[in-house]
């Protein structure tokens, strides 16, 4: 039985992990670069081990460096997290080599989900549906044209090695094929050394439904219903929520049996995701797997009652899933915002720096996964997530509401961010009405930016606090001040108080 888990990753779902580990009773090792010195995830485990430079090529995705950490620690488990070394089968083949459990798949799991090309392959063999498209690579202009011919524009060119978002390319007129392989291409050889392309057809207005599976050692696989994430900003998602407002009950049956029967297809092991592309009737079509836990698995724990991670220790221990697929259920609604260092205004542009001021929402409903403190500088090297606020609540009424009432108790300063931003999504009609899918935020756009004008107004009452605090401080704050003031900025001030709880 593990005793003792180092955690290759860093920051939120590193302190998620840790969390887990420490309920079950299991010991942790954190390691850190130069510019996580100070992170919080070091702070929570047992032991923290420092692994190199910021750049992540130097420190959390060195292997030999990792590798060596584990046994100097003596910890007999590796958790990936996301990102990273995640679905890297060098890095699970070395832990096993090294007689080092890695906490998911099997290197072939990985490898056969991890290329897009063959993934499409064996989900073709194991009867669950594909976006039509190329079933292998494709070589040249002529090869791709002759694809279109069949399945007719738009089409995606896609990178077989994809992720993130990167090496895509949507295809409208045959004209545009050579400049989309070529952009699609240098693309995919940049972000994964790997130029291998194919083309699939372009879903319009689709939705992204994902199912959580679970596998274990002993041939047992169940799935725990499904996330919606179609609110996403460059192919990237910023909200989550599940259930999702479009399935109906037996969809989603169907689609979970499906996911079921791609987890088996492929052998797996651990906590896995079965990504689905949904059109307007609800066809579905297998998008990729994703070998690992992902960002958004908490809704999952919200609404079926299950923490992954130690589901993940569990099956890495080798004991059978003790869930059973019939006795689960989804119970309430739950919803995850991204709250990012980034700016909305410049193309979501990731904004680290000094987080000079944080304050995280709490009360009924409310789990922010996060790790970032007053103080605290977000590196420049790594994703800038600040937190997940992931809300639960009995309907989906309720947890758009509380979702909304979460937002506004959460406050950041010194970094761009976009939690105002995120208050609009909540806000918009669509998205109340759950009659969105992969197109909301360019939509909505106008509606969504008018979260400026919410900004300003807070900056405004901020700096007023501040104002009236220095004046307070240096003596200067007489009683007279607030008759002389109008009626208006009067009404400012006491909003000012408050907003920031100043105490004037
Ligand atoms: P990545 O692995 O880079 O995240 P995915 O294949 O998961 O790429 O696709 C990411 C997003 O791109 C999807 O959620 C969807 O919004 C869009 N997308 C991908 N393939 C298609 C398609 N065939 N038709 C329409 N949209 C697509």
């Amino acid at each position: 039985m593990i005793k003792k888990v180092l955690v290759a990753n860093r920051g939120e779902i590193a302190v998620r992990v840790i969390r887990s580990c420490k309920e079950m009773g299991i010991k942790t090792v954190a390691v850190y670069s130069d510019a996580d010195r100070t992170s919080q995830h070091v702070l929570f485990a047992d032991e923290a081990y420092h692994i190199g430079p910021s750049p992540s090529l130097e420190s959390y995705l060195n292997i030999d460096k990792i590798i060596q950490v584990a046994k100097e620690s003596g910890a007999d488990a590796v958790h990936p997290g996301y990102g990273f070394l995640s679905e890297n089968t060098k890095f699970s083949d070395r832990c096993q080599a090294e007689g080092i459990k890695f906490i998911g798949p099997s290197a072939y799991s990985i490898a056969n989900m991890g290329d897009k090309i063959t993934a499409r392959k064996t989900m073709i063999a194991a009867g669950v549906p594909v976006v039509p498209g190329t079933v292998d690579m494709v070589h040249s202009e002529e090869e791709a044209l002759q694809i279109i011919e069949q399945i007719g524009l738009p089409v995606m060119i896609k990178a077989s090695a994809g992720g993130g978002g990167k090496g895509m390319r949507l295809i409208k007129r045959a004209e545009d094929v050579t400049s989309g392989l070529r952009a699609a291409r240098s693309e995919a050889k940049a972000s994964f050394n790997d130029d291998s392309v194919y083309i699939e057809k372009y879903i319009e207005s689709p939705h992204h439904i994902e199912f959580q599976i679970l596998a274990d050692s002993h041939g047992n696989a169940i799935h725990l219903f499904e996330r919606e994430c179609s609110v996403q900003r460059r192919h990237q998602k910023i909200i989550e929520e599940t259930p999702s407002p479009i399935l109906t009950h037996e969809k989603r049956m169907e689609m979970g049996e499906h996911a079921v029967a791609a987890a088996k297809a492929v052998f797996y092991e651990g906590a896995g995701t079965i990504e689905f592309i949904v059109d307007n009737n609800l066809n579905y079509y297998f998008l990729e797997m994703n070998t690992r836990l992902q960002v958004e698995h908490p809704i999952t724990e919200m609404v079926v009652g299950v923490d992954l991670v130690k589901e993940q220790i569990n099956i890495a221990n080798g004991l059978p899933l003790t869930l059973k697929q019939d006795e689960l259920k989804q119970v309430g609604h739950a919803i995850e915002c991204r709250v990012y260092a980034e700016d909305p205004d410049s193309n979501f542009m990731p904004a680290p720096g000094k987080v000079t001021h944080i304050e995280t929402p709490g009360g009924l409903g409310v789990r922010v996964d996060g790790y970032i403190y007053e103080g605290f500088t977000i590196p420049m090297y790594y994703d800038p997530l600040i937190a997940k606020l992931v809300v639960w609540g009995s309907t989906r009424e309720e947890s758009i509401n509380r979702t909304l009432r979460a937002l506004n108790e959460f406050k950041v300063t010194g970094v761009k961010n976009n939690v105002k931003f995120l208050e609009r999504i909540a806000l918009a009609e669509d998205f109340v009405k759950g009659n969105y899918n992969t197109h909301f935020i360019e939509d909505n756009f106008d509606f969504l930016m008018n979260y400026k004008e919410h900004v300003q107004e807070e900056d405004d009452l901020v700096m007023i606090a501040a104002f009236v605090e220095y004046l307070d401080r240096i003596g200067e704050l007489k009683p007279q001040f607030q008759p002389a003031t109008s009626q208006h900025s009067w009404k400012k001030l006491k909003r000012a108080r408050s907003y920031t709880g100043a105490r004037f």
